[in-house]
């Protein structure tokens, strides 16, 4: 009889015994913010009272926790529990790898909020794009405007533009469009002094191509800016911003195009063989933008 009582539950505002399932809004506090959500609940039957026992508050903290993430551009709970599991990690494990305690990842992986820093912190070691565009990142920064990039600073933004532009045009392969960028960086240096993306470019098997083309292509993919076939050419899944480059710019990146359709992508990529600047610049140097005074593209 002791025991069976123990487990009746009662309303805890009019004494109700009975509760019926229903859906309710909450709307509790988190870190100053109000947030709203809403939860299956045992609710009294007489008063509607919701029963809120330690399970359904845990459930509720967490769903809370997660609207503020979601509110705030933080990762949810359940995205961090994603990365550890596409990394095969125990719990102990990704704590190691994050250099933090495994506390904060039984935490972070329920109710408790990562801050902004932790939150990146979390992405860039987890997540590929990111780790790709933050390497991009440090990269470029240390580099110097100088005439390996015509007289630019590399411009990711800029970057991206130009290869959607190239891709969406030709739907051509990496091999072809390194040449395409090559040409209007070179040319338009050649016209106006300075490059259009700030990238540099080094002598490779396959002809001139911009300096870390794998990985800018391939965070390029990550981020759904393109898709690559199997073929591996390449399709534009955003439409390029044009309002990114001056009339100049954007006249270059169009004649490289309308080039590379009038005479042929192969065309251009044998004639990119030839250039000044790809013969005479040892291996895993960079070519200089002075050799655009000879290019070679104005001949065909
Ligand atoms: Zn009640």
């Amino acid at each position: 009889m002791g025991l069976h009582a123990v487990n009746k539950m009662n309303c805890l505002k009019c004494g109700c015994e009975n509760f019926i399932d229903q859906q309710v809004r909450f709307r509790p506090e988190v870190k100053e913010q109000v947030v709203e959500v809403v939860l299956e609940c045992k609710v009294c039957e007489n008063c509607k009272s919701p029963l809120l026992d330690a399970q359904q508050m845990n459930v509720l903290r967490k769903a809370a926790a997660d609207k503020y993430r979601e509110l705030n551009k933080l990762l949810i709970s359940s995205q961090i529990v994603d990365y550890r599991g596409k990394l095969g990690m125990s719990q102990a494990a990704f704590a190691r790898y994050l250099s933090v305690g495994e506390a904060s990842i039984k935490r972070w992986e329920t109710y408790y909020i990562q801050d902004a820093s932790q939150d990146e912190h979390i992405r860039i070691k987890c997540d590929e794009a990111c780790a790709e565009t933050n390497f991009l990142d440090i990269y470029w920064k240390s580099h110097k405007e100088d005439s390996f990039s015509g007289n630019r600073k590399f411009n990711l933004q800029i970057f991206r533009n130009v290869a959607l532009y190239l891709v969406e045009k030709t739907k051509e392969s990496i091999i072809y469009l390194n040449k395409l960028h090559f040409y209007a960086d070179f040319l338009h240096f050649k016209k106006y002094g300075t490059s259009i993306t700030g990238a540099r470019y080094t002598p490779l098997k396959y002809g001139p191509c911009p300096d870390q083309y794998r990985t800018i292509y391939n965070s390029l993919v990550n981020r759904g800016y393109l898709k690559e076939n199997e073929n591996h050419t390449y399709e534009a899944l955003v439409v390029p911003d044009l309002t990114i480059f001056d009339d100049g710019e954007r006249e270059t990146v169009q004649y490289v195009c309308d080039l590379a359709i009038s005479k042929g992508v192969k065309e251009l990529y044998n004639l990119s063989h030839e250039e000044k600047g790809y013969v005479n610049t040892a291996e895993c140097a960079f070519i200089d933008y002075k050799f655009a005074e000879d290019l070679l593209i104005f001949e065909i």
